[in-house]
């Protein structure tokens, strides 16, 4: 039986983020610390532009494409139009001499219009990253999001309506969020199939609205466990609708360990949760083959080798208990997986 890997094609452009810390937002999110996530604080408008152009005028990495640069930390569409254009004409010089090779910003889906998304477009602007955080109302008002479902879910398409490419990010075990939520979360994101998304498990950041109420016990992460039983399978099902998952859990900036106080946080989080759904997958193909009670081989491409048996080869054994000894996965040059009996195998009509 021959199948390949999941996931849709790989490949993603090297994103050279310019940091914009809190600049736009209408509020400050309960869960949001630019300080740990971007290792800047708010600037007024006037310094921030002098830091991020000065950042834009040292962007100059040509050969080493395609490289994207993101506007990340704040809201970048509700910013002052004159300094969204100030920002989008310096990146689109850099176009232009092909230093880079798109423009992309993070924002929240509140703060969009058609007009908007359109008129940025023309000025540049190739994607838009959307923090969705959820499309449920509970958790979007037990967060304090200031939006409802219907306007995450028609941001998302009105991204795609204005021609920009789309990526949402999705925020499992924010407050308010039980695991049905999270479940039909991750089903609407691959309902909207977005060009790309991100998940990022909730954790409490020293400094954050969060972190006064998990002092005062009003607010409980997920514990590790719940990420690294609910995400695989959600992965899976994101691979499935074609969506590229480009990171899961934090970008490691320095700092941010120091300022976690608690959560499912974990250096290896995107290794353990890749490794898990691609063994859901296999299982399920196992269970497809029609191989009966025989044991198994599995010739498996090369890059996977560093990920097959997961973080500290914790699923070696969950492997064997789907009669794939570790031993019998062989490593070859090909693109697919092929899946193979090795003994005891009945053909389907020797059996009863
Ligand atoms: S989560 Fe987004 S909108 Fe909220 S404060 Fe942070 S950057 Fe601003």
């Amino acid at each position: 039986m021959r199948f390949l890997h999941p996931e849709p094609a790989a490949g993603h452009p090297t994103v050279h983020p310019v940091f914009i810390p809190f600049a736009g937002c209408p509020v400050r999110c309960v869960f949001c610390s630019q300080e740990a996530q971007s290792g800047t604080s708010h600037m007024c408008d006037n310094v921030l532009a002098a830091k991020a152009l000065a950042e834009i005028a040292q962007l100059a990495p040509a050969g080493k494409s395609p490289v994207e640069l993101a506007f990340y930390g704040g809201t970048f569409t509700a910013l002052p139009l004159e300094l969204m254009e100030t920002f989008l004409s310096a990146a689109s010089r850099l176009k232009e001499q092909a230093l880079i090779s798109a423009v992309r910003c993070s924002t929240r889906p509140d703060a969009l219009s058609m007009e908007l998304l359109l008129k940025l477009k023309a000025l540049g602007l190739d994607t838009i990253e959307l923090g969705v955080q959820s499309f449920c109302a509970e958790p979007l008002a037990a967060s304090q999001r200031g939006y409802a479902p219907e306007t995450a879910v028609q941001a998302c398409h009105m991204v795609r309506e204005a021609g920009l490419t789309l990526g949402i990010q999705l925020m499992p075990g924010m407050p308010g969020m039980r695991k049905e939520h999270f479940l039909y979360d991750q089903e609407r994101c691959a309902a909207i199939r977005p060009d790309f998304a991100r998940l990022y498990p909730c954790l409490v950041l020293e400094g954050t609205a969060l972190a006064e109420l998990w002092r005062k016990k009003l607010f409980t992460p997920w514990p590790l466990e719940m990420v690294l039983e609910l995400l695989p399978e959600a992965l899976l099902n994101l691979w499935r609708a074609g969506v590229k998952i480009i990171r899961m859990g934090l970008a490691p900036q320095k700092g941010l360990p120091e300022r976690i106080l608690d959560g499912p946080a974990h250096p290896a989080l995107g290794q353990i949760l890749r490794s898990r759904a691609l063994f859901g997958f296999i299982a399920e193909k196992v269970r497809a083959s029609g191989y009966g009670e025989a044991s198994l081989a599995l010739y498996a491409p090369k890059r996977f080798q560093g990920e097959f048996f997961g973080h500290r080869r914790e699923l070696a054994e969950n492997y064997a208990g789907i009669r794939l000894d570790p031993e019998d996965v062989h490593w070859w040059d090909k693109n697919c997986f092929e899946l193979v009996p090795i003994q005891g195998f009945l053909p389907r009509k020797s059996r009863k």
